[in-house]
């Protein structure tokens, strides 16, 4: 049978419906040139015209400023914990920056930065990861301060950008990624891997000033050196063609559905619809994240009991999964269900996910 399943997967993720066919219907003869894009040379001047094309799109859908580059490289988020210390540490002698630690991906972002210098946590440590710091203390010396504006894992979302005085910032999006509007001029950098909000793996968008190009560390592999990439148009060396053509589809159908201010009223109304059902359940359903700073994109939560009951998780991940809700399972680290409403994930979708919640927790609490 060919019925899609309803999609609530972390990363890769739903795709919107659209872009799957008409990534279909250009597989084998892309445009009218007689080959796929699969099969096209990354110098090509048709491959030219969709990595502009997505490029542009980007551009405009986050008003990104004319002094900022956009680069698109491999490696993934993980290659980019090691890139931004690899080109920014050494923006001021002391080779050390700032990191805020508010879940399993900033610091994993952290401790890949200390094979290249001093890394300083700016808050008291988190306990648990439930909320994001209201106060912190940066290290005047330090060349840049690094936060993740989305814990995918936890489901910590950032709601206002850390004011850093001044001081470089550089934020992980890889899972919000478009799902709102961003004031890219107080960031120094932006990084993404596409997989989440913007496309399929493969391809991480790097948002990045100008003056910060050109400054990176002299054991910097060419091909995460930003300077190096931006010179090239990102065709230092070959880039993941099919994924930046996916984006670019992906970008279009963001640009045709009313843009980041658009999927942001929709993504508030998708999460809040599952966080009422949570907060109305009387303790059956249970999310640990802070109200101030709960994710609209990754909404994690245990069943049954504080710390879960795990053969109800089991039952409702199965009675979900009957009736084709996949990937609802929580991070292996974290346990519990995790629901991911990002971008592509339907109003339909999420009122089944409900439907379904509000009759689970009728038969079982
Ligand atoms: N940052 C965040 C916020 C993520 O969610 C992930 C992956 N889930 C990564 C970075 C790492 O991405 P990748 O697996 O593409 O290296």
């Amino acid at each position: 049978e060919n019925k899609r399943a309803i999609n609530f997967g972390a990363g890769p993720a739903k795709l919107p419906q659209s872009v799957l066919l008409e990534a279909q219907n250009e597989l084998l003869n892309y445009n009218g040139i007689g080959i796929s894009v699969l099969e096209m040379s990354h110098r090509s001047s048709d491959f030219g015209k969709i990595i502009n094309n997505t490029e542009s799109l980007l551009r405009e859908l986050m008003n990104i400023p004319e002094n900022y580059k956009v680069i698109f490289l491999q490696g993934g988020g993980s290659a980019q914990f090691s890139a931004v210390p690899l080109n920014l540490i050494g923006l001021k002698g002391d080779r050390c920056a700032d990191y805020f630690v508010t879940g399993t991906w900033s610091a994993k972002a952290a401790k890949e930065a200390e094979k290249y210098g001093r890394i300083n946590i700016v808050h008291p440590k988190m306990g648990s990861y439930t909320k994001v710091p209201s106060s912190w203390t940066l290290n005047p010396s330090a060349s840049y301060v690094y936060y993740c504006s989305n814990e995918t894992v936890h489901g910590v979302e950032y709601k206002s950008v850390p004011d850093t005085k001044g001081v470089v910032l550089v934020s992980d999006m890889s899972s919000n990624f478009l799902s709102r509007p961003v004031d890219v001029s107080k960031f120094g950098l932006i990084f993404a891997g596409a997989q989440k909000n913007v496309g399929c793996a493969g391809v991480t968008v790097v948002i990045v000033r100008e003056d910060l190009l050109g400054k990176a560390l002299k054991e910097c592999p060419a091909v995460l050196d930003y300077g190096v990439q931006a010179a090239n148009a990102s065709l230092y060396n070959t880039p993941p063609c099919f994924s930046i053509y996916i984006m670019g589809l992906v970008l279009e159908w963001i640009k045709n559905n009313g843009g980041t201010a658009a999927m942001e009223r929709l993504n508030k109304e998708k999460s809040g619809t599952i966080y009422d059902i949570i907060n109305g359940s009387n303790g059956f359903y249970v999310c640990p994240v802070d109200e101030s700073c709960r994710s609209c994109m990754n909404i994690p939560f245990r069943i049954g009991k504080k710390e879960g009951d795990e053969a109800l998780e089991k039952k409702f991940l199965d009675g979900a999964s009957k009736l084709g809700m996949i990937s609802l399972k929580g991070h292996r680290s974290v346990g519990g269900i995790r629901a991911s409403l990002y971008n592509a994930v339907t109003l339909e979708d999420v009122s089944a996910l409900a439907a379904y919640m509000k009759q689970f927790l009728k038969e079982h609490q």
